[in-house]
């Protein structure tokens, strides 16, 4: 069933509802069943076309026939005492990835920033990069739900072709794209394992892989996951973030007019630094990613978050501080700090505590909206990659 969709390209789940309303026409249903199907599939969950049942029978054993069926399914679930679960989700040709489900926290449960940075043998990964995109940002429907709204983190390749240093999916390289069902798939997996109370709140493309880097696939999965027919998410609840394509940024903002959320992963404020630690920057220079963000349409009151990992003696300096405060002015921008969690195939690792705060007092004293990401699923989270590339041997790296 997998294999025939892989083969004919058909990716039944990356179908848009006018899409099904003519696949039903021609399987010899009315247009009318396509929405239904849809429906199914994006607001329900349910892919198995048996369990359709208000499609009719002959219509359901043609969509058999025709391969629809789940192309994602849990092969582990790790739940945190945070609450925090991360899902390797198995892909139809046995290439992992991760999605990782993060439920807000409530503010009692916070680590102060001694526990935080104290912490530094843990490897939260990028659940904390994640969690961090608005978790600040308190939507008004939040405070009327009793919900508790789940960020949720997903992957869009399988490893990831960018090298840089820090990153675990990096080290690995690019195994493969990941295709738009697939992408959409782990929202309905991670849907289905919220607990009694949860709900879906946002989508963070944070997880394994460079977005922009199978822009197609992307987009076209954040057009399905917005669809109100479907999963329904708000562009607003939904956060890319890239390494920095300036190319494919401005694409993203035409295509979506600037809706969809935009996270800069920076790490560097200096085309040396940034280089050395994200090869990506020596194609796409910060003056070059500087102009792009310009450009970005962003709505009025919205700012693009810059992620910025700090590594012991890389890019940790008060000087860096200042030099980032400097590139970033006049940009509607918000920081967000993430001690680096260090990772098997690397040498490098977060800085001290006084290091994490001093570098954050510099940007708060320039004026700037600054968290230090505090680390969510200290148990069970392994930094951006880790989890799905388990018993995956490293690339050597010699680290300058
Ligand atoms: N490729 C995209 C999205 C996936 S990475 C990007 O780079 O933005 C998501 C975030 O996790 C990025 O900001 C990345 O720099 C960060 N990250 C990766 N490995 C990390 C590590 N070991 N410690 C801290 N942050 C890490
Ligand atoms: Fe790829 Fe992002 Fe990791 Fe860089 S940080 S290697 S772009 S996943």
């Amino acid at each position: 069933m997998k294999s025939r969709q892989i083969e004919s390209g058909l990716e039944l789940i990356a179908r848009l509802p006018e899409q099904w309303a003519a696949e039903a026409t021609r399987l010899g249903g009315r247009s009318f069943h396509g929405k239904q199907i849809f429906r199914w599939i994006h607001a329900r969950g349910v892919v198995d076309p048996l369990e359709m049942t208000d499609v009719p029978a002959a219509l359901r054993a043609r969509l058999v026939e025709e391969g629809l069926g789940s192309v994602a399914t849990i092969a582990r679930e790790q739940r945190a005492a945070d609450n925090t679960r991360k899902l390797l989700v198995s892909l139809g040709d046995g290439a992992n990835v991760e999605t990782v489900l993060i439920p807000r926290a409530k503010s009692a449960e916070l680590p102060s920033p001694v526990a935080l940075a104290n912490d530094a043998n843990d490897n939260a990964g990028d659940a904390d990069a994640a969690a961090a995109v608005d978790d600040e940002e308190q939507a008004p429907e939040d405070e009327a739900s009793a919900l508790i709204p789940v960020t949720q983190c997903i992957s869009t390749q399988v490893g990831c072709a960018m090298g840089c240093a820090f990153c675990a999916s990096g080290v690995a390289g690019l195994k493969r794209h990941m295709r738009t069902d697939e992408i959409v798939s782990q929202v309905l997996v991670g849907r289905s394992r919220l607990d009694p109370g949860e709900r879906l709140g946002n989508v963070v493309l944070m997880g394994m892989g460079e977005p922009l880097h199978n822009y197609d696939a992307t987009a076209r999965a954040l057009r399905l996951l917005t669809h109100p027919d479907g999963i329904g998410l708000s562009t607003r609840k939904v956060t890319i973030s890239t390494s920095g394509l300036v190319p494919e940024i401005a694409r993203l903002g035409k295509d979506f007019g600037g809706q969809i959320g935009l996270a800069i992963s920076l790490h560097a404020a200096d085309d040396e630094t940034r280089s050395r630690l994200m090869p990506i920057n020596k194609k796409y220079p910060l003056a070059e990613l500087m102009k792009g963000l310009r450009d970005y349409p962003l709505p009025r009151r919205r700012r693009i978050t810059i992620e910025y990992t700090l590594v012991a003696g890389k890019n940790d300096t008060a000087e860096e501080a200042n030099k980032l405060a400097r590139l970033l002015r006049e940009l509607p921008v918000k920081v967000n700090l993430i001690p680096m969690n260090p990772i098997a195939a690397s040498a490098l690792g977060p800085p001290a505590l006084e290091g994490v705060l001093a570098f954050q007092r510099v940007l708060c004293d320039a004026g700037y909206s600054c968290f230090i990401r505090r680390r969510r699923g200290d148990d069970v989270a392994a930094a951006c990659g880790q989890l799905a590339l388990c018993g995956a041997k490293p690339k050597v790296r010699v680290h300058r």
